[in-house]
């Protein structure tokens, strides 16, 4: 397991380090409130044997008054700390959250592609509840019980010593009990947290297939398939909950056994007279409070298994490596950059799979105009991928105006390369928000003039689109993000099939304006399309074993 490692236990307590001095402003508060909590039953022994057994109602009214008292100042110090304890564990949830989020932003499609939205949602979701719910909850509450128990301890140690052996003599049949079930609760958490995912995987992927579902007449199916997931999750919680039930209830229940021995025993010492009803009383109650403890102990030893597998699906994520680093001191690029790229024998393959393309030779002077064609699976878009510096090609190198793109800052070369893909990602928002998604510090004139441009200004810039642009249609979502990589000023524009859906008509009007806007940046652009490619400065072909040129004209 990867909780073995330590690694992740060091990043979880990395995360929580910063909310030390409110950790402790949480256990001061708690442990006035146990502390608080302790003084009843210490009063209730003088109530009965001084107030009631010695008929002085002013003492009784006395001590019931300081029974109050304490009790309202617990419940004081309770909401006190109620507060402070909000404040630290959300911290300490957002805190993973946004670590995990974090380390997802640097990870390469590869990863995306492998997984389910739903798999990352659930891990990013219940994986991280859980681990903040032991880093937090658990360990404050096993730390509070400690408190409690050495406190109730002294406690009944001081009203009868001798009781203190009957009353834990139970307590290492607990302790075997508890450990004997930790692995099958372990065993059977990770099969409810797997459950789950699959459960957030397929609504998130027959949400997003909708129409899909709807076309083909696939509802009744799917509608099956949410029933059997439900089933099998239904299954698999009732065994785990069953487990922890019998946990907690056979310890409890041992408690119940604990209290009548000592009533018992403690039964004869009354009757012998070594031992007042009051204490006898009191020091039942404080055996009753010692359960909650010990059980909060016995309950870590399986909220550490729990934890351990949430914690272990977060170290999937956490130890899966980004493909490409960012420099730590990253060349700028020239102040006089024009956009000249060079292919320098790029290699690359998909991890695991045949090389895509090899010996990529290819010198694209600044503010050319250069189609690349080829089959489809050739590898074009992992060619713009590669530009992109998504991957990092195998063997060669690539340069942007004479700097290897290893040795530049991730987020300049990316906002100096704008790439428009087939499929282009839109957000929720609006027209205007999306065009500025890239260049967030743009002036309004000149989105408007981006919109007009991509002749999208039309449809409003404050009309609304809906997630992943769901409201437009495939043309005006590939002119939208022609917008937006026209209004992020790029030194090198790529249009990856990105007027594919527009007609050929709108499409030429767009290359004209592009061109136009564009003269004197390097455009590079994969379509199909005979015509978008028939004024390119060169026309190369994507073959496996490199670049072969192509003639004008004879492009698609
Ligand atoms: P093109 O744009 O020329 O159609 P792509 O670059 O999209 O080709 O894909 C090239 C090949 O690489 C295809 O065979 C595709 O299946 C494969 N491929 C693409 N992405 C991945 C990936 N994330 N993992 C493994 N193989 C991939």
């Amino acid at each position: 397991m990867a909780i073995a490692g330590g690694r992740s236990v060091r990043w979880l307590f990395n995360l929580v380090r910063p909310q030390s001095a409110r950790v402790l402003v949480v256990l001061a508060a708690s442990g006035l409130a146990s502390a608080l909590s302790l003084a009843p039953p210490w009063l209730t022994r003088f109530l009965i044997d001084d107030g009631l057994i010695g008929r002085r109602i002013d003492l009784v009214a006395w001590y019931c008054a300081a029974i109050l008292g304490a009790a309202v100042a617990a419940a004081l110090v309770g909401a006190f700390n109620r507060w402070q304890y909000l404040t630290l564990s959300s911290r300490v949830l957002f805190g993973l959250r946004e670590a995990v989020f974090a380390h997802l932003q640097s990870l390469p499609p590869t990863f995306f592609s492998g997984r389910s939205t739903g798999d990352v949602m659930a891990r990013l979701d219940g994986d991280v509840a859980e681990v903040q719910r032991f880093a937090v909850d658990t360990l404050l509450a096993a730390v509070n019980s400690v408190l409690v128990l050495a406190g109730t301890l002294a406690a009944m140690a001081a009203l009868c010593p001798s009781l203190l052996l009957p009353a834990f003599i139970l307590l290492p049949v607990q302790v075997a009990i508890t450990r004997l079930m930790r692995a099958r609760i372990g065993i059977l958490t990770r099969k409810v947290r797997e459950r789950s995912t699959q459960l957030t995987a397929f609504l998130v992927e027959t949400i997003g297939a909708m129409k899909l579902v709807q076309a083909v007449g696939a509802a009744p199916r799917e509608q099956a398939r949410l029933v059997q997931l439900n089933r099998y999750f239904l299954g698999d919680l009732r065994r785990a909950e069953m487990a922890g039930f019998a946990v907690g209830a056979i310890p409890s229940l041992l408690n119940g056994v604990a209290a009548g021995i000592v009533f018992l025993i403690g039964g004869t010492f009354v009757m012998k007279g070594s031992l007042s009803v009051g204490a006898l009383i009191a020091f039942v109650s404080y055996l009753g409070r010692a359960g909650g403890p010990v059980n909060t102990f016995l309950g870590l030893i399986i909220a550490q298994r729990r934890a351990a597998v949430s914690l272990d699906r977060l170290a999937e994520i956490l130890d899966e490596p980004p493909a490409v680093m960012n420099p730590a001191e990253p060349r700028r690029l020239p102040s006089e950059a024009k956009g000249e790229i060079v292919l320098d024998g790029v290699h690359f393959a998909y991890p695991g799979c045949p090389s895509l393309f090899s010996d990529v030779q290819a010198i694209l002077p600044a503010g050319v105009k250069v189609g690349i064609v080829g089959a489809s699976g050739a590898g074009k878009s992992t060619l713009i991928d590669l530009l992109h510096r998504h991957y990092d090609p195998e063997a060669g190198r690539i340069l942007l105006d004479g700097c290897d793109l290893r040795s530049l800052d991730l987020t300049q070369l990316r906002r100096r390369i704008a790439v428009v893909a087939q499929d282009s990602p839109l957000i929720s928002g609006t027209i205007a928000a999306n065009i500025l998604y890239a260049a967030p510090d743009a002036s309004a004139e000149e989105v408007i003039r981006a919109a007009v441009a991509a002749e999208i200004a039309h449809l409003g810039l404050d009309t609304p689109v809906a997630e992943r642009g769901a409201s437009l249609s495939g043309g005006e979502r590939q002119r939208l993000a022609i917008a937006r990589a026209l209004l992020q000023d790029p030194l090198v524009l790529i249009l990856d099939e990105a007027t594919s859906a527009i007609d050929r008509e709108t499409e030429q009007r767009i290359a004209r304006t592009i061109d136009r806007l564009f003269a004197n940046r390097t455009r590079i652009i994969i379509s199909h399309h005979a015509e978008v490619l028939a004024d390119a400065d060169r026309i190369l072909e994507l073959t496996p074993t490199g670049f072969a040129e192509r003639r004008i004209g004879s492009a698609a």
